[in-house]
């Protein structure tokens, strides 16, 4: 693993702090895919990594338990989580339930800086995807997430924003394991139109066009066929050209 340790410059982190911290370390090392679906987690490991005791290494682990990132078994520790095809059809269901509710909201409750804050992002998303390769996809894929979290503040309403958080890291999960590479993990185009709704307070259109952009990333994803094909694809990547 290399994973970064916490700057604590003044030493003044509690112990919630540094576990948020790793949390935050770790959540971005599986959906980057630095650290594998189905790596094994130890507590000394983890604690050792990022020099915290096994007790908060294991708050950490949680907390990315109840976010469904891993996967705690009982007598065996903690691995990184590999969902399979019908939960990531879930994690989209969910996200077709809950976002319309928050594009509503963000309707009537986007002051002027969430909507400058979500233009910038969207000039953002652009450099990334005028961009290639495999570091420039881990990039892209989470500002396309990170869109969608945005919009979730500009909704004013943070319970909805945790769970968008979890849903988020979810499908960024997912996209990363089931995502057909070259495609993109969130239409450019599509969030600018969300955009543009929001700024007509145009509920029922920013609802609208939420849904279908949501139905656009997983119809992107590559569900049907399984894992197989991604031995196909990496097999192929290796013949000579
Ligand atoms: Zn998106």
């Amino acid at each position: 693993m290399s994973l970064a340790t916490i700057p604590d410059p003044d030493g003044r982190q509690t112990a919630d702090d540094r576990t948020q911290a790793i949390r935050d370390h770790l959540r971005d090392a599986i959906v980057d895919r630095r650290l594998a679906p189905g790596t094994k987690l130890t507590e000394t490991e983890v604690g050792a990594l990022f020099n915290v005791s096994r007790t908060m290494a294991r708050s950490a682990l949680q907390m990315l338990s109840f976010e469904g990132l891993v996967r705690i078994e009982r007598n065996r520790g903690a691995f990184v989580a590999n969902p399979d095809p019908g939960e990531a059809r879930q994690v989209f269901a969910a996200r077709r339930l809950v976002e319309p509710g928050i594009a509503a909201a963000a309707c009537a409750q986007a002051t002027p800086r969430d909507l400058a804050r979500l233009r910038a992002h969207l000039a953002d998303e652009r450099r990334h995807m005028d961009l290639r390769g495999p570091s420039a996809r881990r990039a892209e894929i989470k500002a396309s997430g990170e869109f969608h979290l945005l919009l979730a503040e500009a909704s004013g309403n943070q319970i909805l924003h945790r769970f968008m958080e979890e849903l988020i890291a979810r499908s960024s999960l997912v996209i990363a394991l089931y995502g057909r590479s070259g495609a993109s993990s969130c239409g450019h185009d599509e969030h600018g139109g969300i955009v543009d709704a929001l700024e007509r307070r145009d509920a029922a259109a920013a609802q609208a066009l939420v849904v279908r952009h949501i139905d656009h990333i997983e119809a992107d994803l590559d569900l049907d066929q399984g894992r197989t094909t991604s031995l196909k694809a990496a097999l192929s990547s290796l013949r000579p050209t």
